[in-house]
């Protein structure tokens, strides 16, 4: 069947994720059949370099073979087995080994991140509420913040297009400023705006002291708001201010954990740990979908008892898949045999090199990046810009998709130099193209009835 078929068909069937589906009447679906390595391949033949690794989940690739592999040899043994009252081999290495690369000695699974999110949020409260401090039953997040969308996650992500229709069902949780980089007054350093951002922080735990549970970010770089990065000070500064004024830190490193800002946490380059730590969408390479949540002996042991109620009352019915953990253990596996993180510091200089004509060009603002992540935002007065970026980068082979007026790589760490180049030629093109007034949504073929 051709891709227009399947276009027809999934229009008419399938509810898309984050979509206008109206938008679709002219803006066309991409059916993809296949995909090897960072290309996807559509049902006409025509290939697309995915350089956003699939929603920041595809780590090395589509198809990775030691991935598969893995799962292969897993679905002979063992495909899922419920984690109440049982266990398995996987889900026990993998909470052994994710333990010894964060100092986080427990882990309790979910199957997408914004479950996570929940995860922390009420382990966090119950935490306090176990321990005699029932007052603990509020939640600060960052401006800009994104940590999901089911109704918990959503009262903690600051992105008014996801969040604003459904105020009426949110919890209200309070907000500081982001220390994002990009908010620099002239003279002042990036560490500088993280200091600033702090002492807002402070003054916004003192004001509360008493009602606060947990402060939620996501660390280095919040992520879905446009890729907003900031210095590691913010999270050494965060870490003491939550010491200080006995409140969690849950580090959400949902899509940076595994490497993607450089070291296999984010929060480590802060030389800090924080109280619980969010992960998902790159654990399992692209693969399937589970999520985890780390926290630590103290936190453990609050819940542990006699009682029913004291424990953490919580359950997803794939929680701790096995096919699932053992893909996880694959990916742990491939940056301990390909030392992914070293060759990932080499590539990441080599690229940012490359990009330099890119960077230097006069509609680009804040040029940024850190790790395996590049992002800057686009001058124009454009409101179209991100769906007419999108489809002009589609025409030319390439799966970008930008924030608002931000256009970030995010791409798998297996990508070569040669298509970083293509990835690049196809953006100076598209931009070249959509700020001359071309490729607005009405000029994209219609392809639907
Ligand atoms: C993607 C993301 C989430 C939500 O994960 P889902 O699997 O999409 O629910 C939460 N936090 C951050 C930082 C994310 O990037």
């Amino acid at each position: 069947m051709s891709n227009q078929a399947w276009l027809q068909r999934s229009f008419a069937a399938v509810w898309h994720p984050c979509t206008q589906m109206k938008r679709h009447e002219s803006l066309p679906i991409v059916p993809i059949a296949g995909a090897d390595g960072v290309w996807l391949t559509d049902f006409d033949g025509k290939r697309y370099l995915d350089g956003v690794s699939s929603w920041w989940v595809n780590l090395f690739g589509h198809g990775e073979p030691r991935i598969k592999q893995a799962i292969k040899d897993q679905l002979d043994s063992l495909e899922h087995v419920m984690l109440a009252g049982f266990t398995h081999q996987p889900v026990v290495e993998l909470s052994e080994r994710l333990a010894a690369l964060s100092g986080l000695g427990h882990a309790f699974y979910g199957s997408d991140g914004a479950s996570a999110t929940e995860i922390a949020l009420k382990m966090s409260f119950h935490y306090w509420k176990n321990r005699g401090h029932s007052g603990k039953t509020r939640f600060i997040s960052l401006e800009n913040s994104y940590h999901g969308e089911t109704i918990g996650a959503l009262a903690v992500t600051d992105v008014p297009l996801f969040s604003s229709t459904y105020a009426d069902l949110l919890k209200p949780g309070l907000r500081a400023p982001s220390p994002d980089a990009r908010q620099a007054a002239p003279g002042e350093s990036a560490a500088d705006t993280a200091l600033r951002a702090a002492r807002a922080m402070e003054n916004l735990l003192a004001k509360h002291t008493g009602e606060i549970a947990a402060v939620i970010v996501e660390p280095l770089v919040q992520g879905a708001a446009g890729m907003a990065m900031y210095d590691p000070t913010y999270l050494a500064e965060l870490r003491r201010l939550c010491d200080r004024y006995q409140v969690h830190l849950i580090a959400d490193e949902i899509a940076v954990g595994f490497g993607r800002t450089g070291t296999f946490f984010a929060y480590q380059q802060a030389g800090i740990v924080p109280d619980f730590l969010c992960l998902s969408k790159g654990i399992t390479g692209g693969f399937l979908p589970l999520s985890c949540v780390l926290t630590r002996d103290d936190v453990y042991q609050a819940f542990y008892h006699d009682d029913v109620a004291r424990g953490f009352l919580h359950s997803h019915s794939y929680t701790g898949n096995a096919l699932a953990c053992r893909a996880a253990l694959a990916v742990l596996d491939i940056f301990e045999t390909d030392d992914v993180l070293a060759a990932n510091r080499q590539k990441a200089a080599e690229f940012t090199r490359r990009m330099q004509p890119l960077a230097a060009r006069p509609e680009i603002r804040h040029f940024r990046h850190c790790g395996m992540i590049w992002a800057f935002d686009v001058e124009t007065g454009r409101s179209d810009f991100a769906l007419a970026f999108f489809s002009a980068m589609l025409k030319r082979g390439c799966l970008l998709r930008p924030i608002g007026r931000t256009v970030y790589f995010m791409p798998p760490y297996t990508l070569s130099n040669e298509e970083m180049d293509w990835l690049i030629e196809a953006s100076c093109a598209a931009l070249d193209e959509v700020l001359a007034g071309g490729a607005g949504a009405a000029g994209v073929e219609t392809r639907l009835p």
